[in-house]
């Protein structure tokens, strides 16, 4: 710790209550690994849905030819076309655009909605030239990565459970999204198909796999969380129909649900009644980006008010909830000047405080501390997958090299979280086998990955 700093009894009643020590980290890969079997076995049987993506495939990087990408996951959509050139070509070409969509779409009409994303799609499409070329007679195929809670129903169709992330589309829910998508393609006269509705992080284990044949899991940490893994179809028992001529599929964990043996807070459950989904999505309010930020400002106001952390005033905007946010924990944790300048300043700037030294001092370990727990506990999930792949089929992960591709901005950009996840995952696993368990960033994303996914699912072979 560093030196000179009053340890005030909130503190250090804060790092008790975080502490991620082995047996709590091996608590919770143990119940991780139980909870995926348990959704495996029944509907409904866990906290973890354990949803199939109908993707049988992955890519081999034998895919060629022009495919298209429709990424809709927030406030921007993003279009992708990559023209695949097979084992020795690879990429050939790739272009995207992103299109941000108008706030009163995201309250309009579903038809309103897919009509102007089709549009934009049908422009994008215009503009297609130099060394991207279809085959004669044949219609472009996208993969459509949609990133709301779907009931996928085949590789290319699925229902819209409920909108999330602020959108309040009237008319989408209960129908396949992919049928709105192609009707409203027939209305712009664009002649395309959607030949695969992707979750992202099934595209993001496509774009791994595309180019590393090792790839099995993959997790994205952003604003929120999610993993994936190659599956035996012989260990889902739910499966209604075992004839599928596939011997692996992959499963969307939904592990932002889990909720088995945390160690939480006051501050944690507080957060979560105040929620918009109380009692959901636990994991997720535990170690994603929306919610890091949030759980230290209410840490930060109890401080305030009953430590006099910032003196006596406390200015209103301390109490918004959301107003410190997780990039804003990152940005001052970069700071190793010894006055912590930068962290006196943007405590300024979100939550309208001054801070002396000491006070800076105590936010830089409240930000420690909720980032090591959430770090800790993310790697944690992430052994509990590959310790439930492992169980098994012995060897299959840990006798041999495993990437477990990651993304999302959380992952990307906060080094200490990033940093935290990998000692997790080193402790749990020992020096010897987590020397085969390679967690690496995944370049490109889940868009070439979808596209990819509409290639090994093209309707032409
Ligand atoms: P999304 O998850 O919203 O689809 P991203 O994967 O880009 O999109 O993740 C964005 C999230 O990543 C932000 O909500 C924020 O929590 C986190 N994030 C972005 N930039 C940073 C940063 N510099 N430091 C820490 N976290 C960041």
């Amino acid at each position: 710790r560093s030196s000179g700093i009053s340890v005030t009894p909130i503190l250090a009643d804060l790092q008790k209550n975080c502490a991620t020590p082995l047996p709590v980290l091996r608590h919770v890969a143990d119940a991780m690994a139980a909870d995926m079997r348990a959704g495996l076995a029944v509907e409904g049987g866990s906290d973890l849905k354990m949803i199939l993506s109908y993707v049988n495939s992955l890519p081999t990087g034998n895919e060629k030819g022009l495919f298209y990408a429709l990424d809709l996951g927030g406030t921007n959509f993003r279009v992708l076309r990559v023209q695949l050139g097979g084992k020795e070509e690879r990429v050939i070409d790739t272009e995207f655009e992103q299109v941000s969509i108008p706030e009163e779409l995201m309250f309009g009409t579903s038809e309103e909605l897919f009509d102007f994303i089709a549009s934009r799609l049908a422009r994008f499409v215009e503009k297609e030239g130099g060394r991207f070329c279809l085959p004669h007679g044949r219609k472009r195929e996208i993969g459509f990565t949609f990133s709301f809670p779907v009931k996928q129903t085949s590789i290319d169709s699925g229902i819209l459970i409920k909108w999330t992330k602020g959108f309040a589309v009237s008319g989408t829910a209960g129908k396949d999204v992919v049928a709105c998508l192609n009707e409203a393609m027939e209305r712009q006269e664009l002649n395309m198909r959607v030949s695969a509705l992707v979750n992202d992080t099934v595209g993001t284990l496509a774009g791994a796999r595309y180019w590393d044949d090792d790839a099995m899991v993959a997790v994205i940490l952003g604003t929120g969380t999610n993993a994936c893994y190659v599956e035996r179809m012989d260990a889902i028992p739910k499966l209604p129909d075992q004839t599928l001529n596939s011997r692996r599929t992959i499963i969307n964990t939904e592990w932002g649900a889990f909720s088995n043996g945390l160690p939480l807070t006051e501050f944690d459950r507080d957060m979560d009644a105040a929620s918009i989904n109380p009692g959901e999505q636990i994991f997720e309010k535990t170690i994603s980006g929306m919610y890091l930020g949030e759980i230290v400002r209410r840490i930060l106001y109890k401080m305030a008010k009953a430590d006099d952390l910032f003196g006596d005033a406390i200015p209103e905007k301390f109490s918004k909830p959301f107003i410190l946010r997780t990039p804003d924990l990152c940005a001052m944790q970069q700071d190793s000047s010894d006055d912590l300048e930068a962290v006196g300043l943007i405590l300024n700037n979100t939550i309208g405080v001054a801070s002396n030294l000491n006070a800076r001092k105590v936010v830089l370990e409240v930000c420690d501390t909720i980032v090591k727990r959430g770090g800790r506990l993310a790697g944690a999930g992430i052994v509990g997958i590959l310790q439930k792949m492992e169980e098994d089929s012995k060897g299959v992960v840990f006798g041999k090299r495993t990437v477990v591709a990651m993304d999302g901005g959380l992952y990307e950009h906060y080094p200490q979280y990033r940093s935290y996840l990998q000692d997790a995952v080193t402790e749990l696993l020992g020096s010897e086998i987590s020397k085969n368990v390679i967690i690496e960033h995944s370049k490109d994303g889940s868009g070439i990955g979808a596209a990819l996914l509409a290639a090994s699912n093209s309707k032409y072979g």
